[in-house]
């Protein structure tokens, strides 16, 4: 019975801890969506070779911009857009170098 308890427990601790692990990571953040009215007017592209205007720079992106933030892999969090992640691979306008 012992054992069964000292089971559930665990369990129980394990899960907490993934969705606190989840939650604090912004694991299961949406990505922001080049149609997001935000993103809109940030000129906002999740491929950077499809950004448009005088303000892009060849080779700048949302992974060596200033705001970006805990990029792992192929997205990461930009204070621009709230909870939402950016495309690595992304730019926008407010791009700034590291
Ligand atoms: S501010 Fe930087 S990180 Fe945020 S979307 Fe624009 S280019 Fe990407």
């Amino acid at each position: 019975m012992s054992n069964r308890r000292e089971f559930i427990s665990k369990v129980a601790t394990i899960c907490v801890a993934g969705l606190s692990i989840g939650k604090l990571t912004g694991a299961n953040a949406a990505m922001v969506s080049e149609s997001d009215p935000n993103a809109k007017a940030l000129g906002y592209v999740a491929d950077a070779s499809n950004a448009k205007g005088d303000k892009f720079k060849a080779g700048s992106n949302c992974s060596n911009c200033a705001l970006f933030q805990g990029g792992s892999g192929d997205a990461g969090n930009c204070p621009l857009f709230g909870g939402k992640k950016v495309a690595a691979a992304g730019w926008c306008t407010a791009w700034a170098p590291k």
